[in-house]
């Protein structure tokens, strides 16, 4: 199959969502910008579209999709039970990147919920995201576009890279804002949790609602056995070719063990370093009797969100070289941080070292 990429632009608009809504309602999947990641789309009340989205992932089945809506009163459509607190959050945060979960109806096929009874669902906030859910049919079942088990595409680049041949169309709308995927919240149960930290916080959502928001005991990263409500999280994310090493600590220890480590370089053996960018010229001079050839610096801004817009672009870069070991500097673990930090811990599959 040949894939086609239309940058999306105001000239082309009318034409490039007619082709993509289209493709939908035939069946076919159409790859799409939002403000978090790109997204994989398909018709998500069609079960043939969902097993479609599967496939071209290589994704588990047990791994349920996304719902993605533009208008709140579609939701009445595919939930059975409505929660109060829907409506607050959905005005406070919508199209936005928050992702909701709710009891299910029959609308929506086992396959889109990997079998569960509930559906997830948000609103994104991306004007070509929006117009292609309404050329659609309003309801598109999209996880990130990526390759099971790869970062998630924050470049319409990236999803070429990993879906070309296999899928008829990426709508390019630039690089996304954000970069790493919706905060997820379950309204399906009396006890208000957060399945996936994102960029709307549990404290966010808690001022919204005026009630607690707990956190699932898998998000934080450090119960790696626990057993996640969100069945995505429980499967190694994220992940780059090279093994990744997340050094945590007090900052000037974790940069000196990062430093020692590097020391063992060599350019048959080069190793990769994931550092802020304020950090990246001291740690450059320490190992000056290293060759260049053999240290690979990649850096991910200095502040948590654009350390959150950096992530999956600079762990896509290092694939490209010939590194078999990357050490990372970690990020803070509040607001979008311990976002950012879970994403962390999971491309680097729970492989932490305490500086
Ligand atoms: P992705 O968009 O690729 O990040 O994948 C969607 C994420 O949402 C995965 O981590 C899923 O496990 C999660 N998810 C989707 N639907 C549900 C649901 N009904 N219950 C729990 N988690 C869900
Ligand atoms: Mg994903």
């Amino acid at each position: 199959m040949e894939t086609k990429v239309i940058k999306v632009t105001e000239k082309n608009m009318d034409e490039a969502m007619a082709l993509a809504g289209s493709l939908i309602k035939d069946k076919e999947l159409v790859a799409f910008p939002t403000e978090t990641v790109y997204g994989l789309g398909g018709d998500a009340l069609s079960e043939g579209s969902s097993a479609k989205i599967y496939a071209a992932k290589g994704r588990p089945s047990d791994n349920p999709l996304i719902v993605h809506i533009a208008d709140f009163n579609d939701l009445e459509r595919i939930v059975s039970k409505l929660p109060p607190e829907a409506k607050l959050l959905a005005d406070a945060f919508w199209p936005g990147p928050l992702t909701m979960r709710f009891k299910k109806n029959d609308v929506v096929p086992d396959k889109t919920t990997g079998g569960l009874d509930t559906v997830a669902v948000r609103m994104p906030n991306n004007e070509i995201a929006l117009k292609f859910i309404k050329a659609a049919g309003g309801f598109i079942a999209a996880p990130s576009a990526n390759r099971s088990g790869r970062p998630s595409p924050t470049l319409a680049e990236h999803v070429k890279e990993d879906m070309d041949g296999i899928i008829p169309l990426i709508l390019d709308g630039g690089p996304v804002g954000i970069g790493i995927e919706s905060t997820i919240v379950d309204l399906s149960e009396d006890e208000i949790s957060i399945l996936r930290p994102g960029y709307i916080t549990a404290q966010m959502i808690e001022e919204v609602i005026g009630k607690k928001v707990t956190l699932d005991a898998a998000v934080d990263g450090v119960s790696k056995d626990a057993h996640p409500k969100a069945p995505g999280m429980k499967y190694r994310h994220y992940a780059p070719k090279a093994e990744l090493i997340l050094v945590e600590g007090e900052e000037k220890h974790v940069l000196e063990t990062i430093v020692d480590k590097a020391m063992n370089a060599t350019i048959a053996e080069p190793i990769g370093l994931m550092l802020k960018e304020k950090h990246a010229e001291y740690v450059k001079s320490k190992l000056f009797k290293i060759p260049k050839e053999a240290i690979i610096i990649k850096t991910i801004g200095n502040k948590d969100d654009e350390a959150a817009h950096e992530l999956y672009k600079v762990l896509r870069e290092f694939d490209e070289e010939n590194v078999k070991v990357i050490y990372s500097e970690s990020v803070g673990n509040d607001g979008i941080g311990q976002a950012v930090h879970n994403r962390m811990i999971r491309a680097a599959g729970h492989n932490i070292l305490n500086a």
